[in-house]
């Protein structure tokens, strides 16, 4: 379950209860302060709250110092093999610094890391990789792989204890999902710590993001994970933070920027949906607001399951009707259906109310009685859903049925401002 235990990296809180933290990691070479900077200025605007720079030379070191001060956010040094750029770079003001103590040097190194931090008030990230696990845990990694990865960690952190040191999270990355959903489950229940998840190399765009999406959304639907990082294989790291704010936001553990819904299209389409939803889906991503916006392919159904969204848009041969939280709005010319969505949307937003003109609204709601009445006999896969779901209902009182209150989830959510 989520941790016990929280850390502050520099103001975001990990774990113990704070929403799950987004971060991403600069793919420029961090001397390249100019570059860097532009990176790490674009993933903040994209709502990552941490970031993580290499710091592999002496001069990312340098850079560093300049980095910490002009960041919007927080900044992790992801260090490895070198204790003294560990050192360095907790004096330059990292964050937090990033650190395999498999791969530091020994525990006397190690040590020396921990005292700088514990000096400093810093936190560490402590990591094992499946791929660089230790010796002496080689052969139980052939048969039990997964009991390996959690072992190696939990080592890590006795190390940290024996050195009276909890100002840590852990993180346990693997290429492979099943094991990297196990792995972090058993660990989630051997130690009180922080959790930082992520799948290692996972991939293009589309698969590393549906890859991190089961792995990350799997732990997260069980409460299991502190903070995310998707790692993609893009120069865009601000893809990344948009993978993961569509996983929390898909979990309903944080909120940010509005939430498009669309109907899946069959046979009843009746206009280009492809084009239309990507056009919506771009503009709506300068809107900071947590509105729902709903794009229907035909209003046989009337507004059916997109009742609840805050606005939407449904199209019938040459005309479209823009509607609001299940009623209609106005109906207009098909090709004016997406322009007229954001006027309304932009309208909301400058006066937090829904603009309804009773005659417009009262035209809409007319053409999509009409366009509901003349189909009313089609079996859409809505009208199947809705009898499924009576079906189900008329199954009597012993259903079990969901209960929002049980969800893993459900005590994490909308609670960073
Ligand atoms: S019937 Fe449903 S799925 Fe098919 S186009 Fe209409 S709204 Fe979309």
């Amino acid at each position: 379950m989520a941790s016990e235990r929280q850390i502050n990296v520099g103001g975001v809180l990990i774990g113990g209860g704070a929403p799950v933290a987004v971060q991403t990691m600069t793919k420029t070479e961090t001397a390249d302060l100019q570059s860097t900077m532009d990176q790490i200025r674009g993933v903040a605007d994209a709502g990552a709250d941490l970031v993580r720079v290499a710091v592999p030379r002496e001069k990312d070191v340098e850079a560093l110092k300049t980095i910490v001060t002009q960041s919007p956010i927080p900044v992790i040094a992801d260090i490895h093999f070198n204790h003294t750029l560990a050192l360095k770079a907790l004096d330059a003001g990292a964050h937090c610094v990033r650190l395999n103590p498999g791969n530091i040097g020994g525990p006397d190194k190690v040590a020396q890391v921990v005292d700088r931090a514990r000096q400093l008030g810093t936190p560490l990230r402590i990591g094992v990789n499946s791929g660089s696990l230790p010796k002496h845990l080689h052969e139980l990694e052939r048969s039990q792989p997964v009991e390996a990865l959690v072992s190696a960690a939990v080592e890590f952190v006795e190390l940290m204890e024996r050195l009276e040191f909890d100002n840590f999270k852990v993180s346990i990355k693997s290429t492979n999902v099943p094991n990297t959903i196990a792995s972090n489950r058993l660990l989630s229940e051997r130690i009180p710590y922080p959790l930082h998840l992520g799948i290692t190399e996972a991939g293009t765009k589309w698969s590393g993001s549906l890859k991190s999406a089961v792995g990350l959304g799997t732990l997260l639907a069980d409460g299991v994970g502190d903070t995310i990082r998707i790692s993609l294989s893009t120069f865009h790291a601000e893809e990344e933070v948009k993978v993961a704010w569509e996983i929390l936001k898909a979990l309903h553990l944080r909120q940010r920027g509005p939430v498009l819904i669309a109907c899946p299209t069959c046979g009843r389409l009746q206009f280009d949906m492809d084009t239309v939803v990507a056009d919506i889906e771009r503009r709506l991503e300068r809107y900071p607001e947590p509105i729902e916006v709903a794009v229907l392919g035909c209003p046989v159904n009337g507004i059916g399951e997109a009742s609840h969204a805050d606005f939407g848009i449904t199209g019938a041969k040459n005309e479209g009707l823009v509607f609001s939280r299940g009623k209609a709005l106005r109906k207009v010319p098909q090709e004016q259906l997406v322009d007229t969505l954001f006027a309304e949307i932009d309208k909301y937003v400058a006066s937090k109310q829904i603009d309804v003109d009773a005659g417009e609204a009262e035209a809409g709601a007319q053409w999509l009685e009409r366009i509901e009445s003349e189909n009313a006999g089609e079996l859409t896969p809505e009208r199947l859903a809705a009898m499924e779901a009576q079906a189900a209902d008329d199954d009597g009182p012993d259903r079990i049925r969901l209960d929002e209150e049980l969800s893993p989830v459900a005590g994490r959510r909308f609670n960073r401002a």
